[in-house]
């Protein structure tokens, strides 16, 4: 995973919050060198410093200040970001929250990859800072039947083990290599969001996931699937998990060079993972 590369010119994308159900937007330009940044209404701020949360419904960030940022569902779009290595960006958010789209890292992936600047010597080959390990990291939940390890590797890599308890899902893995954008394209970042219609059923009831349909999710139900198409993907549900932490690692501001191993995580234990980068990078082991 390399951020190296920025964009020839501004992408934008607009659509519907998933949480609001409200129209919001996000253009995104090239900064010159300053990293990968996140704000509004020209308040840009380095994505290491946002405090990040996270549940079954997404990644939130918040950046203190006067007043504070805060933006919702970041992940598809920083999956995207991170898939094809691009950095050097400003993310500029209208409506508080990342249009949900199609449910994947899809439609920002191909806008973003027509629209990457490729160095002279190779896209992404004038590579920042990353983070390397030099032994292994393991971050577990309460009882410990979720976790995410991570051992020292040359390159980055992700594997994720999806066990649910819904016959149709399933336990099944899926392994990716970063570094090669057009095979995140191919394999990866077209896997949507997925959701029981008991959980779906729930969240409504809450008034939450206004924004939210058949368009830009797989809903299954207790017989089979709501949406009519069927899967992108036989293993689409266990692709999409690894859409997710990949986003979710953005929030390390450098690229990881490890083996990352997510057995049964959701964006709350991901983003536990990044507060323990975040403390190993502030200490040391961070190399060109
Ligand atoms: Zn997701």
């Amino acid at each position: 995973m390399s951020f190296g590369g920025s964009l020839r010119h501004a992408v934008e994308f607009s659509g519907t919050g998933l949480h609001s159900g409200e129209s919001v937007r996000v253009r995104i330009v090239p900064n010159g060198g300053k990293g990968l940044r996140i704000g509004s209404g020209g308040r840009f701020f380095p994505l290491e410093q946002g405090i990040p949360s996270g549940d079954g419904r997404g990644s939130r960030v918040v950046f203190p200040g006067e007043p504070p940022f805060q933006v919702c569902t970041v992940e598809h779009l920083f999956a995207a970001v991170a898939g094809l290595g691009i950095g050097d960006i400003d993310m500029d958010v209208d409506g508080g929250e990342i249009p949900v789209l199609d449910g994947s890292a899809l439609p920002f992936a191909e806008m973003l990859y027509e629209a990457r600047e490729m160095s002279p010597a190779g896209f992404g080959s004038s590579e920042r800072a990353c983070l390397r390990l030099f032994a292994p990291i393991v971050v577990t939940e309460s009882k410990g039947d979720r976790l995410i390890a991570a051992s020292p590797a040359a390159t980055a890599r992700i594997t994720y083990v999806l066990d649910y308890a819904h016959p149709l899902v399933g336990t099944s893995t899926f392994s990716f290599t970063l570094g090669d954008a057009e095979s995140f394209l191919a394999e990866v970042a077209g896997a949507r969001t997925f959701a029981l219609l008991s959980e779906v059923e729930g969240l409504r009831s809450r008034g939450l996931a206004k924004g939210g349909s058949l368009e830009n999710a797989v809903v299954v139900g207790d017989e089979g699937l709501l949406n009519p198409e069927g899967l992108r993907f036989p293993d689409e549900y266990v692709r999409h998990k690894v859409v997710d932490l990949l986003g979710d690692l953005l929030l390390l501001g450098m690229p990881l060079h490890a083996h990352v191993v997510a057995l049964r995580a959701g964006h709350a234990l991901h983003l536990e993972f990044v507060r323990r980068l975040r403390r190993l990078a502030a200490t040391a082991h961070v190399g060109g």
